[in-house]
C-alpha cells in the first residue's frame, strides 16, 4: 500500500480501559481525529476489576497525599453530575476501634475529607452509635460507635463503555479486539501495525501516540522507543469476592485491619455484598487469579466485624485486577503512590510524540485526559479548549429532577414493562433507555428473555452500539446480569450471539 493510502489520524490511543477511552473522548471533542485500539474487549482488564468507587481515598490522607485526595474529591462532584445513572452517592460506616486509630485522628481525617476538593453536594461526615441502630446492621454487638462519611460508587465497566461511546460520537474510530503489534517513527509520523482477532492486519499512521495500556505501559513504551525508559511499573494484584448480601441497609462498611490495610463491604447489585480488596505484588501479571489465601483473608477480616460469619462456600463470584502503579520505590504495596505520572517522549525534531501514562485511578480519569491533552497541545496547536467538565456522558443528560424524574418518566412511557426491568435499564443506559426499548409496549416485544432483566433487544443494542461480541462482554461488563442468571441462562446468551452474529465466545 502506498504511504499516502494508509489512513492518517492525529492521535492513536492504545488501550481501551478508562484512561484510553477518556483520553479518546476528550481529544475527539477537541476536534482531533482519533483512533482508539484495544486488544481485547473494552474494560476487560483493570478497569472492570476495581472496588467501583469514585472516591477521594480516605486512606491516602495517612500518606499525606492531600493533592491527590483533593483532586479526586473535586472529580467526584464532576462525575456525579456527568453520569448519575451509573454513579451514585454512597455512605460509608467506619466502626471505631480505638486500638487501631484513635477517634481524634479519624475526626481530623474526616474533617479534611469533608473540606478538601472545594464545593460538595454529598452530606458531611458525622459520628453515630452502632449497637441497635441501622448504622450497625449486620455487625457484632461489640462495635458500639462509628463514623459515617460520603463517597460514590460507579459501574466501572460501563464508565469505560460510555466514554468510548462519547468518543465515537465525537468522531473517533474505535477498534476492539485489535492489538498494536508495532509502532515506529518515520518521516515525522508514527507508522503502526495492527492485528485483529480474525487474523487480519492493518496499517495506520498518526501524528501522536498515547500509550494508555495500564499494566502493559512499560512493554508498549519500550517496544516503540529507541531506548528502554527508566520508569517502571509495579503490578499490584487486588481481588474482590461477592457474597449474598450481609445486611439490608444501603450503606457500606470500611473496615480497618490490624495490618493497617482497609477492606470495604459494599452493597452490590441488590442481592449481594462486594468485599475487597487485597494488595499483592506480582511478577507475572497477564492472567491474575484470586488465590484461596486471598479469599480467606477477605473472609477473615469481614468475620472480625460481621455478626453472621462468611466463608469460601458463600462466594458467588470473584474477580481480580492488576493495579499498574508508578514505581516510586515504596516497599509496602499499599503505600505505593496511586497518583498518575505522564512521560512524554517527544521524538526527534519534536515530531511524533508518544505520551505514556503510569498509574491513576478511575476517579481521576477525566483529569488525566485533560492533563494528557495539555501536554500534547504544542504538537496540535489547533486543538480546542477543555470541554468535558460540564458535559454529560451518554445517557447522563438528565434535567433538574435527575434520576428519580427519569424513572417516573420511564414508568409513564413504558407502563407495560416490569418495574425491575425499567430500573435496571435506567441504571445501565440512563436517558438512552428508549434506544434499547424502542416502541415496545410489553416485555414480550423485547425478544428472547434470557433471565431477570436481560432480553434480546438489549443484547442486540449492545452488539450494534457498544462493541459487545461475546457472552462475557454482555453478562459481566455491559451488564452484570451474569450474577443474576443461572449457568444455563448464561449459555443461552452465548448461543444467541453465535446464532445471530456468528460470534465466538472469546
Ligand atoms: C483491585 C483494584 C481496585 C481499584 N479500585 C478503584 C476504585 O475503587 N476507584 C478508583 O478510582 N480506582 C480504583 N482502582 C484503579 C483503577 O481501576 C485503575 O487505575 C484503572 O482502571 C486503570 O485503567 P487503565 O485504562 O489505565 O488500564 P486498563 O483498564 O488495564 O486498560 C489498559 C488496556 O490496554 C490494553 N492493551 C494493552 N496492550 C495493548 C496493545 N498492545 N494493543 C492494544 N491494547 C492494549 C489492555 O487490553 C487493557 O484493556 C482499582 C484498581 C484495582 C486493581
Amino acid at each position: 500500500m502506498a504511504a499516502h493510502d494508509v489512513p492518517l489520524y492525529d492521535l492513536a490511543v492504545i488501550g481501551g480501559g478508562i484512561n484510553g477511552t477518556g483520553i479518546a473522548r476528550d481529544a475527539a471533542g477537541r476536534g482531533l481525529s482519533v483512533l482508539l485500539i484495544e486488544k481485547d474487549d473494552l474494560a476487560s482488564h483493570t478497569s472492570s476489576c476495581s472496588t467501583k468507587l469514585i472516591h477521594g481515598g480516605l486512606r491516602y490522607l495517612e500518606y499525606y497525599k492531600f493533592g491527590l485526595v483533593a483532586e479526586a474529591l473535586a472529580e467526584r462532584e464532576v462525575l456525579l453530575r456527568a453520569a448519575p445513572h451509573i454513579i451514585s452517592p454512597l455512605q460509608f460506616v467506619l466502626p471505631h476501634e480505638p486500638h487501631l486509630r484513635p477517634a481524634w485522628m479519624i475526626r481530623a481525617g474526616l474533617f479534611l475529607y469533608d473540606h478538601l476538593g472545594g464545593h460538595r453536594t454529598l452530606p458531611a461526615s458525622f459520628g453515630v452509635g452502632l449497637r441497635g441502630t441501622r448504622w450497625g446492621a449486620g455487625l457484632q454487638e461489640k462495635f458500639t460507635r462509628g463514623f459515617v462519611y460520603s463517597d460514590a460508587r460507579v459501574d466501572d465497566a460501563r464508565l469505560v463503555v460510555l466514554n468510548a461511546l462519547g468518543a465515537k460520537e465525537g468522531g473517533a474510530d474505535i477498534r476492539t479486539r485489535t492489538r498494536l503489534v508495532e509502532a515506529r517513527r518515520e518521516g515525522g509520523l508514527w507508522h503502526i501495525e495492527l492485528a485483529d482477532r480474525s487474523g487480519g492486519s492493518a496499517q495506520v499512521r498518526c501524528r501522536g501516540l498515547v500509550n494508555a495500556t495500564g499494566p502493559w505501559v512499560k512493554q508498549v513504551r519500550d517496544a516503540a522507543s529507541r531506548a528502554p525508559g527508566r520508569e517502571n511499573v509495579r503490578h499490584i494484584k487486588g481481588s474482590h469476592i461477592v457474597v449474598p448480601r450481609v445486611h439490608a441497609e444501603e450503606h457500606a462498611y470500611i473496615l480497618q485491619n490490624s495490618d493497617q490495610r482497609i477492606v470495604f463491604i459494599i452493597p452490590y447489585q441488590n442481592a449481594f455484598s462486594l468485599i475487597g480488596t487485597t494488595d499483592i505484588s506480582l511478577e507475572d501479571f497477564e492472567k491474575p487469579v484470586i488465590s484461596r489465601e486471598e479469599i480467606d483473608y477477605l473472609c477473615d477480616i469481614a468475620n472480625s466485624y460481621l455478626a453472621g460469619p462468611i466463608g469460601r462456600g458463600d462466594v458467588v463470584w470473584s474477580y481480580c485486577g492488576v493495579r499498574p502503579l508508578y514505581d516510586d520505590g515504596a516497599d509496602n504495596p499499599s503505600a505505593i503512590t496511586r497518583d498518575y505520572v505522564l512521560k512524554l517522549d517527544p521524538g526527534e525534531r519534536g515530531e511524533a510524540p508518544m505520551l505514556s501514562l503510569f498509574g491513576g485511578k478511575l476517579t481521576t480519569y477525566r483529569r488525566v485526559a485533560e492533563t494528557v491533552l495539555a501536554e500534547l497541545k504544542p504538537f496540535f496547536p489547533q486543538m480546542k479548549r477543555e470541554w468535558t467538565a460540564g458535559a454529560p456522558l451518554p445517557g447522563g443528560d438528565m434535567s433538574g429532577g435527575g434520576l428519580a424524574a427519569c424513572e417516573r418518566d420511564l414508568a409513564a412511557r413504558y407502563p407495560g414493562l416490569p418495574g425491575e426491568l425499567r430500573t435496571a435499564l435506567l441504571h445501565r443506559h440512563g436517558t438512552r433507555v428508549s434506544h434499547v426499548l424502542g416502541e415496545a409496549k410489553s416485555a414480550a416485544e423485547l425478544g428472547t428473555h434470557f433471565g431477570r432483566t436481560l432480553y434480546a433487544a438489549e443484547v442486540d443494542y449492545l452488539v450494534a452500539v457498544e462493541w459487545a461480541r461475546s457472552a462475557e462482554d454482555v453478562l459481566w461488563r455491559r451488564t452484570k446480569c451474569g450474577l443474576h442468571l443461572s449457568a444455563e441462562q448464561r449459555d443461552s446468551v452465548a448461543a444467541y450471539l453465535h446464532e445471530q452474529y456468528g460470534q465466538e465466545d472469546s
